[in-house]
């Protein structure tokens, strides 16, 4: 398996400007609307060590150990155009949570494909192209290929990763970050100085690419000029977790930031697992996921819906993501602990309200598997097995 170290101290930055001097500016993570938990409110007693950031569109910021994933980053405005494939444009119609660039150091990018509501202009123009992403084969080959980028707008992206369905990779977060580093953790740190032990343990998150499709299987005849408009897709799972202790004491120093290295080492211990759906409908591809999990939970799910529609709303003629009622079957299929559905409302295309799957949720009694974040807000989470776990939160 390839594996990847994220070194907070090492990071790279985000932002081709912020590149400038070779510093990565250290801004704030954003201020939540409101703090979610699992059974309404956060408990506000620190036992969360993990959250969800929700942005926008599938853009949401994933936070353990130090560590923060972009997903899908998305930053256009309301009123703003994207391309999505030949004849194929959409406007949005909501503001991201968080502008560009305001956003706080992060590690990695996951992006699910490559679609411009994923993947936008802004975004592509104003990435640092050393900045590591991982995303599907087919993304990785049109970001990474000279044709398309002039050095003027940056040039070919260099550190990006693809995975196809049921690959995976380590993410290797090295030792000594601490829990929650640079937030205010008021309580819950009783075991904060057992500084020895923790620094024994491997901080990992394993991703795997989850199958997805954009396109209905069959014959597509009367569409098959739109077809040019939906790239492969992918899902996630992320496994956040403990890997072995360490053979030695210190931890060995050779790693680059961003290099993939081989290893054996690949166990890590699941302590909390998210599967993001990706932009897909309910396929039967999808049904492979309960077998690869071999009776493993899902704890948390975030549920790309939409019921995204092209080639236009006023033409609707393919829809290309779930709407309610299948949301609501993949919500059964994968049976996670929680489900936050995003991707919704965001563009003029997404034809399916979030309405609607508060509807089929009410009908089907799965309120309380359910919780819905608004733009801004965030969710937070406990990761299984961390130093500071208090026994009654260890599910
Ligand atoms: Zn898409
Ligand atoms: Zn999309």
């Amino acid at each position: 398996m390839k594996h990847l170290t994220l070194d907070p101290s090492k990071r790279i930055p985000l932002l081709r400007e912020d590149a400038k001097g070779g510093l990565v500016q250290e801004r704030k993570p954003p201020e939540p609307k409101s703090i979610k938990g699992r059974y309404g409110p956060a408990s506000g007693s620190g036992a969360e060590d993990a959250s969800v950031f929700f942005i926008g569109t599938a853009t949401t910021i994933l936070e353990w150990q130090g560590i923060r994933i972009l997903t899908d980053p998305n930053f256009l405005h309301a009123g703003d155009h994207v391309h999505l494939g030949p004849g194929v444009t959409a406007e949005r119609l909501t503001n991201p949570a968080v502008d560009l660039h305001d956003l706080p150091p992060l590690d990695v990018i996951l992006l699910s494909h490559y679609h411009a509501d994923h993947f936008d202009q802004l975004v592509e123009k104003s990435l640092h192209r050393d900045f590591p992403i991982i995303t599907t084969p087919h993304a990785k080959g049109c970001l990474t290929s000279s044709e398309y980028k002039t050095e003027d707008d940056g040039g070919p992206f260099r550190a990006i990763h693809a995975l196809d369905a049921f690959a995976s990779m380590m993410l290797d977060i090295p030792d000594g970050q601490g829990p929650n580093e640079g937030e205010e953790t008021s309580e819950g740190n009783e075991n904060r100085g057992e500084k020895g032990e923790k620094k024994k343990r491997k901080t990992r998150i394993k991703i795997t690419g989850m199958p997805g499709k954009h396109v209905p299987p069959g014959p597509l005849s009367i569409v098959n000029d739109l077809l040019g408009a939906v790239p492969p897709t992918n899902g996630w799972m992320l496994e956040l977790g403990y890997g072995p202790g360490e053979k030695g004491g210190e931890e060995e120093g050779e790693e680059e930031e961003g290099e993939e290295q081989e290893s054996e080492d690949d166990t890590a211990k699941t302590g909390y697992r998210i599967y993001i759906s990706g932009d897909t409908l309910f396929v039967d591809e999808l049904k492979k996921i309960p077998e690869w999990l071999k009776q493993q939970r899902v704890d948390l799910m975030l549920l790309h819906l939409g019921g995204t529609t092209i080639p236009s709303p006023k033409m609707p003629l393919l829809m290309v993501t779930m709407d309610a009622e299948q949301g609501l079957r993949l919500m059964r299929l994968v049976d996670p602990d929680v489900t936050i559905p995003i991707h919704y409302d965001d563009y003029d295309m997404f034809l399916t309200p979030l309405d609607d799957f508060k509807k089929v949720i009410e009908e089907g009694k799965l309120e309380d598997k359910v919780v819905y974040l608004d733009r801004g807000e965030q969710f937070r989470f406990k990761v299984r097995g961390g130093l500071s776990a208090s026994p009654s939160s260890v599910l």
